[in-house]
């Protein structure tokens, strides 16, 4: 960074002053854009930090406008970079959880099925039972009355 900081006494304040996030000063003041005047940087935009203007001797901050564009480009690219990692990992993310809710359905709706045929089985199982007893008790009562009427004759 080339120096002209004593440019920005004849600089003007631009308005409303265009402050980048990563253009703030470490005291934590927001920065103000100025024009240089001087032979080196002719209308060169650069921002400088507000309280520089009333404290000269303490270093503040000095950056000009295209190198913190650049700056802010690259800084704006790496995020980027970094939303499209996050994104990536949270669609494998995604198609893992739903690969294993497939496979829990799966065998969920398999443990139902065995449920249910067990449930049948063991239902017909009983109405065969009973119906079993009851032809046992009709024939026991028809074999009793032939009894009773072979017993008169
Ligand atoms: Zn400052």
């Amino acid at each position: 960074m080339s120096d002209s900081s004593s440019s920005y006494h004849s600089a003007h304040r631009l308005s409303p002053p265009e402050v980048l996030t990563s253009c703030r000063c470490w005291c934590g003041q927001e920065t103000i854009t100025f024009t240089s005047k001087t032979k080196e940087n002719p209308y060169r935009r650069f921002y400088r930090c507000s309280i520089a203007l009333k404290r000269p001797n303490e270093e503040h901050l000095f950056k000009w406008v295209d190198e913190a564009l650049v700056e802010e480009i690259q800084m704006v690219n790496r995020k980027l970079k970094r939303i499209e990692e996050d994104v990536s990992d949270l669609r494998i993310n995604v198609i893992q959880n739903l690969d294993l809710q497939k496979e829990m359905l799966k065998k969920l709706e398999g443990n139902m099925v065995k449920k249910l045929e067990e449930n049948m089985v063991k239902k017909i199982e009983d109405k065969m039972a009973s119906s079993a007893l009851k032809t046992i008790g009709i024939v026991a009562v028809i074999g009793g009355a032939l009894v009773l009427l072979w017993g008169r004759i």
